[in-house]
């Protein structure tokens, strides 16, 4: 029986375990650092599948490592369960209709993503129980993807130093290999600190903070034409320091993102923004502080697990739609705005886009490529792959065209296309795991692939050591604390 047959029929065995989890993941849309229950079921859901467990990964609450098995070669499969915020969507609707107005939702599939790779994990765990294959498979529960970073600490704290190959994927709107490259970024928060005075009576007293972040703003304007076209700067004022104009700020606020295709180019540009800040201190006659909020590396693409990944893909072959999964992608197609409509056709060859006007849920595996696309977004999963030799896949688990980070994305996130999708790419991931764990030279040719990529760059995690994830407080740990005071 060939792989991609077997890791078929061990996902399949477990099917309901896997859908019930992920729907259950996209109940609970905890976001990011707070996703205590969704860790939680995930985590003893392995247990009970034979994992052992290693809760708090990293000090932080909500990442979890789960092992099977002992010694090298150690197989990593990543997982993330973070919904987003105000995205609160009821599944199964072609319409906006928020389950709590302003509350969160699986607004980028994470439900699926975490549940995914957790049925990669359990049918490697399975088939390596009934070969008595050697090494280790190991399920990263990661938290706080989503504009937390979650990965970068995990990184950070040496979790990945022994592992071999790490697979994961995201959900998306087609099937294929993920043969892209990310942004890298900084997150950096800017507080400067004047002296309040009466504006009129005594202005020369004072020193504005607020002037301070706008002569911040001014510099890094005239940065903008001289840096690489693909840099990004972007900013948001979160303090003009009061609302009075005739009081003097005294304190003010601003957050910056840098981004650029290298981590390296991030770091200089980091420098150059740095001493815009000094010098707007300098200009105001303000003081200056900064804290590094989140960073994350560049994506570094491995073409050797690549070519594994789409042989597995293509040899499981992906799902098939029923008539009725394709009717509701028509109608969520229906409710997609035209531009975006145009911009996911854009990417594509005419006869495709058509093809997938007819059916957003198009059963057609994307061709491999030579080398890799640049992808305008950021994702902690660079880290990893600066570190250790890493593959993703993307299965269509929304109609075509459907944005991310949107209702509709949350409203398709149970359906029961979704779910075939997902078990998809947990089949594709486990049989590209397995192959990882036999084959020697495969593991060989992924390593030499990532060190002919970094060319002698090491990797320096983008957040400083004395960076911490925020620790949200665990409900469920404080009712009990209640409950145990009550007696
Ligand atoms: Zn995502």
């Amino acid at each position: 029986m060939k792989l991609a047959e077997k890791v078929s029929e061990l996902v399949e065995r477990k099917r309901n375990l896997f859908t019930e989890a992920s729907d259950k993941v996209w109940g609970f849309a905890e976001i990011r650092y707070e996703e205590f229950r969704s860790a939680e079921l995930l985590a003893e859901l392995l247990e009970q599948q034979g994992f052992e467990v290693e809760r708090e990964a990293a000090g932080i609450a909500t990442a979890f490592v789960a092992s099977y098995g002992s010694g090298k070669p150690v197989i990593a499969l990543l997982g993330e369960y973070d919904a987003l915020a105000g995205l609160s969507q009821q599944a199964g609707l072609d319409g906006f209709e928020p389950v709590v107005p302003g509350g969160s939702g699986h607004g980028c599939g994470h439900n699926l993503l975490g549940t995914g790779a957790l049925a990669a994990a359990v049918a490697v765990k399975d088939y390596m129980a009934e070969t008595g294959a050697s090494g280790t498979v190991r399920f990263y529960g990661c938290p706080a993807e989503e504009s937390g970073a979650g990965k970068t600490f995990m990184a950070r704290s040496g979790l990945f130093d022994d592992v071999d190959a790490a697979v994961t994927w995201h959900p998306g709107t087609s099937h294929g290999v993920m043969q892209v490259t990310s942004l890298a970024t900084t997150t950096v928060r800017f507080r400067f600190l004047g002296k309040s005075t009466h504006a009129a009576a005594e202005p020369h007293l004072g020193r504005s903070a607020l002037d301070a972040v706008e002569l911040m703003s001014v510099g890094v304007n005239y940065m903008r034409e001289h840096m690489i076209d693909q840099a990004r700067i972007h900013y948001a004022v979160l303090n003009t320091g009061g609302s009075a104009p005739n009081v003097v700020q005294s304190e003010a606020e601003v957050l910056y993102s840098i981004r650029a295709p290298k981590s390296p180019q991030v770091r200089e540009l980091f420098e150059r923004v740095k001493d815009v800040a000094r010098g707007a201190a300098l200009m105001s006659g303000t003081r200056m502080e900064f804290v590094v909020t989140g960073a994350t590396s560049d994506l570094i693409p491995n073409p050797a697990l690549e070519k594994v990944m789409h042989r597995h893909m293509d040899e499981i072959s992906p799902p098939v739609p029923i008539a009725e999964e394709i009717d509701y992608a028509k109608r969520i197609f229906a409710s997609i705005p035209e531009p975006d409509k145009q911009s996911a056709a854009g990417r594509l060859s005419r006869e495709r886009a058509e093809a997938l006007r007819e059916n957003p849920l198009l059963p057609v595996l994307s061709p491999l490529i030579e080398g890799s696309v640049p992808m305008s977004a950021s994702t902690d999963v660079g880290d990893i792959s600066w570190l250790v030799p890493t593959v993703q896949c993307s299965t269509a688990t929304w109609a075509f065209a459907t944005p991310g980070h949107s209702w509709q994305v949350v409203s398709q996130g149970c359906s029961s296309h979704a779910h075939k999708a997902m078990l998809y790419a947990g089949k594709a991931m486990a049989a590209t795991a397995i192959e990882a764990l036999l084959d020697p030279k495969l593991r060989e040719a992924a390593r030499r692939d990532l060190e002919l990529q970094l060319a002698g760059e090491p990797y320096v995690c983008p957040i400083p050591d004395d960076v911490y994830p925020p620790q949200p407080e665990n409900p469920a740990a404080r009712q009990k604390a209640e409950a145990v005071t009550a007696h």
